[in-house]
């Protein structure tokens, strides 16, 4: 053998080095706030001092960072985060939808065979989460400590905590209290019913906000009122403080996770729309109570030990009649005329019978006793139900089971966000996108949409193993999980199918 080529095998070995210990954070905040689009980031700049402007000041901020799904949807945007799974993939299809086997309507982590905590009733828990989070994975590897999430939601506390969490909070509006569920401990911990026993929901009784004045007996009516206020998110951002404390996050040798969900933005932005002046201010009063919450996370963790990553679950559309008003597209539908439309066009081809079971923003789920009944294919009867909902002047786009299945939709980002967002064993029959800036719903505004408004949110990483600056590329909120994981070397969520934001990554988190 000719020494040149020895020379060549035999170095490969020798000079590999070892890789060194890999650091890690001791404490990950994974934030979210319900319902805010980006440009609340950039409309709403001059006004933040907190949390918003350290993240934006020295973070990396993805200006361009699109959810890859419909519906865009609370329940979708939130398991999205840490699982980096989109709804065809987490079996996490929309906030509720029709269960065909139990022929009923069920939400998100709706689950009767638990009870809630620290209030009565049938619980909560993300047994319908087909895939792992990274707090499972951070779990199983042997690396994580505390899993926690907290919300005004279940959903929003649980799909981001994922199934080995150690606790998942959130608030009930009958009780003031901040309750949990059967699927994580027996009953709550001592610290968590405490903080219920000394009346946190109670102060806000009778105090202003803007134009409102909340209910002044502290009672269910002033607690199920707060979800639409800045209170609601002090509620959260008190909890959670009581929770890094009380579980010593970001204190032990492994590394803790906390998801943190705001929700009262969404309560009121569905109730005002995104140019209100409502709006603004619960964007300036969040950036206050995040800056505290980072703050928090790291007087436990100590200066350079925490890693925060913030985005959104999605944005909203602006109010129908604001936008007419400024000469923008768009409108207000009877959410009953579409069903109406499909049950007729499908009686008038098809004879009489019970077509429909449901509809909701996971689909039109059509009735398959009565196809069978009268000797019918599925896929004849959904598109016929799709040619009568194409025939309403407000539709911008159905697809049918059989075309989701077979691949039979347009390549544009609309197509990809439906094919994303379906899921063969729990989504419709036939799935429908209305025209840009249309919604059901007699006021307000809302959100579900494949566009912009609702599918850009913000992207923001700060604090251990960051790279700071402004990234303009197109990424998604699926990125997060498998570049966290990246980040703190364990495996990636089972079904993530995002992209590692290898350019945010410091060299020493690589
Ligand atoms: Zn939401």
């Amino acid at each position: 053998m000719r020494k040149p080529l020895l020379f060549l095998l035999v170095p490969f070995y020798l000079c590999s080095q070892p890789r060194p210990a890999p650091k890690s954070p001791k404490l990950i905040v994974a934030i979210v706030i319900d319902q805010f689009r980006y440009d609340y980031l950039t409309r709403f700049q001059d006004g933040y001092t907190g949390g918003l402007k350290q993240m934006l000041d020295n973070g990396a901020d993805f200006t361009n960072a699109f959810l890859e799904h419909i519906p865009t949807v609370t329940a979708v945007g939130h398991s999205t985060f840490l699982s980096g799974a989109t709804p065809a993939l987490s079996g996490i299809i929309a906030n509720e939808w029709w269960d065909r086997e139990f022929h009923k309507r069920v939400t998100s982590v709706s689950d009767d065979s638990t009870q809630l905590l620290g209030a009565s009733g049938t619980g909560s828990s993300p047994a319908r989460l087909l895939q792992s989070t990274l707090g499972d994975e951070l779990k199983m590897s042997g690396k994580g400590g505390k899993v926690i999430g907290i919300s005004i939601k279940d959903r929003s506390a649980i799909l981001p905590a994922g199934h080995m969490a150690d606790g998942a909070y959130w608030f009930d509006g009958k009780t003031g209290n901040f309750v949990s569920s059967t699927h994580y401990f027996k009953e709550l911990p001592a610290w968590a019913a405490d903080f219920n026993a000394s009346r946190p929901a109670d102060k806000y009784a009778g105090k202003n906000w803007m134009s409102y004045t909340a209910p002044t007996k502290a009672d269910a009516t002033l607690y199920g009122s707060l979800d639409a206020t800045p209170w609601g998110n002090e509620l959260i951002e008190q909890f959670a403080r009581r929770a890094l404390e009380a579980e010593h996050m970001g204190k032990g040798d492994h590394i803790d996770l906390l998801a943190v969900s705001f929700s009262s933005n969404d309560y009121v932005g569905h109730k005002v729309g995104p140019d209100a002046p409502e709006v603004r201010d619960m964007a300036i009063r969040v950036d206050k109570l995040i800056g505290e919450l980072i703050a928090a996370a790291e007087t436990g963790a100590g200066a350079g030990n925490v890693l925060v990553v913030l985005t959104a679950d999605h944005g909203v559309a602006p109010v129908p009649e604001v936008n007419q008003a400024r000469k923008m597209p768009g409108g207000r539908v009877n959410a009953a005329s579409e069903r109406q439309a499909i049950e007729r066009g499908l009686a008038s081809r098809f004879g009489e019978g019970t077509w429909v079971d449901d509809m909701s923003d996971a689909g039109v789920y059509l009735n398959r006793q009565t196809i069978l009944a009268h000797k019918l294919t599925e896929a004849a009867v959904e598109e016929a139900a799709a040619e009568s909902l194409r025939a309403l002047p407000y539709v911008f786009r159905v697809a049918t089971r059989d075309d989701l299945r077979h691949g039979a939709i347009s390549a544009d980002q609309v197509g990809v966000r439906m094919r994303n967002g379906f899921n063969e064993a729990r989504s419709g029959d036939v799935i429908v996108i209305l025209n840009p800036y249309w919604m059901p719903g007699a006021s307000g505004t809302t959100h579900g949409a494949p566009f912009s408004y609702d599918a850009h949110v913000p992207l923001i990483f700060w604090g251990w193993g960051v790279r700071a600056g402004r990234y303009d590329r197109n990424v998604a909120p699926n990125d997060v999980a498998p570049t966290l994981a990246t980040m703190l070397n364990v495996e990636t969520p089972s079904g993530s199918v995002g992209r590692v934001l290898e350019e945010m990554l410091q060299p020493t988190a690589k």
